[in-house]
């Protein structure tokens, strides 16, 4: 193919990005099940080990069907370096691991993904590194917060579970005023509406298991970010740690790259949808959607995201309330995954975030009136009947 696939559109580099067909000529991407590789010498062998020369050497480093995924996932971002992970979370303890030694400190935003939390407050201070969490909408907390030894900041826009919005551009620019590499934790965005790299984060790190998948099927996930940083914190990382995405799963999500567009663009749109609709129940006491001009941080969820994601949040009241509508939903799943064809409504005060303490709750403003909803591929108009008459039964 003579085509530069930097001059593809979005559509045409999620069908067609790192596609490297064999002899065969088989039109789909082959699946490489193999942990090694074979040599026609000592001295290619040499050369391949030396990185004098190309190939593939043992899976655990890289192999062809992920290293698709991985250059297809790439070129979406618009990144020199993709590496595939076995999971989200792999992803995210990678991007620590690399920047972070002890006696560094971190800042992050205190609305996070509960096991990106979980890592900072309880693991990271067993090696001497300690976080100092913000509210991430207010830029005089993380500007207070740097101190001389922050390496790094931890940003998740939109947060879960509430989808608070942070200014990732202005966050950097304080950041890379004290050295502090920024890390970017994209999932609720996507690649299709955020491009966090484009803002000036160092890192961005995906939950593969969400939407790029998007049909509940498989782990994964995924960091991207220069060259010169992956050759500095990570290369040598992940080929000695482990975190390798499994083949099959590389070739499950890059089938799911190739209608990640649509999908999300879709789910999104219904997603609007339901949010206007909560929004106007009197059941509801507050909704809350990114691009809704009543969300706090509308305007910076205008400016850096093309659209408002697939996820919308409800206030009910209280937790007796926010039962009832889970319970008298009939076709919107009860489940805390995200970003899947099937629609999922969860309770995060009594599942994703109950390992918080009620304080830290209160301080994310998540009480126990809120209910997340995941929005699917299943026609508007029928989520829309769903979720009205679970509204009613509140
Ligand atoms: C799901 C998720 C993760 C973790 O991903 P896994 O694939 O479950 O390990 C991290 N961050 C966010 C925002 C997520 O939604």
């Amino acid at each position: 193919m003579s085509e530069d696939p930097n001059d593809w559109d979005i559509a045409t580099r999620l069908v067609r990005g790192g596609l490297a067909r064999t002899d065969h000529g088989e039109m789909s991407e082959a699946l490489f099940l193999t942990q090694s590789f074979v040599y026609d010498s000592p001295e290619e062998a040499d050369a391949r080990f030396s990185g004098a020369a190309p190939g593939f050497v043992y899976a655990r480093y890289g192999s062809p069907t992920v290293k698709m995924f991985e250059d297809r996932l790439a070129l979406l971002e618009g990144a020199p370096v993709c590496r595939a992970t076995a999971s989200g979370m792999a992803a995210v303890y990678l991007s620590m691991l690399g920047l972070l030694r002890a006696g560094d400190h971190v800042v992050a935003g205190r609305a996070l993904f509960g096991s990106c939390r979980w890592l900072l407050s309880n693991w990271a201070p067993r090696f001497g590194v300690d976080t100092t969490f913000v509210d991430a909408s207010d830029l005089e907390a993380w500007r207070a917060a740097m101190r001389p030894n922050t390496r790094m900041v931890l940003v998740e826009s939109p947060a879960n579970p509430l989808l608070e919005i942070c200014d990732i551009a202005a966050i950097v620019k304080i950041a890379h005023e004290v050295g502090a590499r920024v890390v970017v934790d994209n999932v609720f965005a996507t690649p299709i509406f955020q491009s966090p790299l484009k803002l000036g984060a160092d890192v961005v790190v995906y939950s593969a298991t969400k939407h790029i998948d998007g049909q509940g099927r498989v782990m994964g996930g995924a960091l991207l970010c220069e060259e010169a940083l992956f050759e500095e914190a990570y290369r040598d990382l992940f080929r000695h740690t482990g975190p390798a995405l499994s083949p099959f799963n590389a070739w499950v999500l890059l089938k799911g790259l190739e209608t990640l567009d649509l999908r999300v663009r879709r789910q999104s749109e219904t997603a609007a949808h339901l949010a206007d609709l909560a929004a106007d129940h009197p059941k509801v006491r507050a909704c809350r959607y990114p691009t809704r001009a009543d969300h706090p941080q509308a305007a910076i969820a205008r400016r850096q995201m093309s659209g408002g994601g697939t996820l919308l949040a409800m206030d009910l009241g209280d937790q007796a309330a926010a039962f009832r509508v889970l319970n008298a939903l009939q076709l919107i799943d009860i489940s805390n995954n995200l970003g899947d064809a099937k629609s999922m409504a969860t309770h995060p005060a009594t599942t994703t975030h109950r390992a918080m303490t009620p304080e830290q709750r209160q301080e994310i403003g998540l009480t126990e009136g809120w209910i997340r909803v995941s929005v699917g591929l299943e026609s508007p108009v029928d989520l829309a009947r769903d979720l009205t008459r679970a509204l009613d039964a509140a």
